[in-house]
């Protein structure tokens, strides 16, 4: 799978996969990454990336014209691309987009800057427009290391346990049960910390049954809307 990060600054992206279970799959060749720099596209001589709005209002927005050449340009050469645009005026991305997506051959981020892309980018290349949340960030470099992150965890080979992703939160629209590491009591000096005894036990049953309903618990105090998406789907 390869993934192609358009952006006025790659260095915010790179130092991403150099470390721990990206890199190692990346060291595995289960992705690549490449970046393109719209400066790079650019033709005038100042390679100007920016411009005023049409119209006015505040901040400047991205130029069309070195975007579409570098969008133009992977196009061109990369048949099988899913263009990913980053926005917060989208819909908000979750965990079922993560899983479709992993099944691409190749996604292309377009991340925005300035106060965003010329809309007319969009309407030409889109596959899909995402935003991260309801909250506006300064660049879509973190969106787009976000979603590529949560896209990553689901291609085979790139977590060392694959049955991790089976009890994680969303699945089934719920969240993920309450979990505890060893010891099984944390002692400090006022207070001992037990977990959950029926863990201990060995009975799989029970703790299945223990794991749901904590599952169930969580759900419903921190994301009634999922609990409810959760009822209305069994
Ligand atoms: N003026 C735009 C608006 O109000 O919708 C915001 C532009 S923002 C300052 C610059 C870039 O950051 C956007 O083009 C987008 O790529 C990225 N961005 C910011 N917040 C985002 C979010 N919540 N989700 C996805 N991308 C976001």
């Amino acid at each position: 799978m390869k993934f192609s990060f358009v952006s006025l600054f790659p260095n915010l992206l790179e130092f991403y996969f150099q470390d721990s279970i990206l890199a190692k799959a990346r060291r595995k060749n289960l992705f690549e990454i490449e970046f393109y720099n719209p400066r790079d596209y650019t033709i005038n001589s100042y390679h100007k990336v920016d411009d005023y709005k049409i119209g006015g209002g505040a901040g400047l927005l991205m130029q069309i014209e070195p975007l579409y050449n570098t969008l133009n340009f992977i196009k061109q050469n990369e048949k099988k691309s899913h263009f990913v645009f980053l926005t917060p005026s989208a819909k908000l991305f979750q965990q079922k987009d993560a899983k479709r997506l992993s099944k691409k051959e190749h996604i292309v981020f377009v991340c925005g800057r300035y106060e965003g892309i010329d809309e007319r980018v969009i309407e030409i290349f889109a596959n899909e427009v995402f935003s991260i949340g309801d909250f506006v960030l300064t660049g879509g470099e973190l969106p787009a290391l976000v979603l590529c992150d949560a896209i990553l965890r689901n291609v085979s080979g790139v977590l060392g346990n694959a049955d991790s992703l089976e009890e994680e939160s969303f699945e089934d629209n719920l969240l993920e049960a309450p979990s505890f590491a060893k010891p099984f009591v944390f002692e400090n000096k006022f207070k001992h910390f037990y977990t959950p005894s029926e863990f201990l036990k060995g009975n799989h049953a029970k703790i299945t049954a223990l794991k749901t309903t904590l599952a169930f618990c969580k759900t419903k105090f921190f994301r009634p809307d999922l609990f409810l998406e959760y009822k209305r789907k069994k």
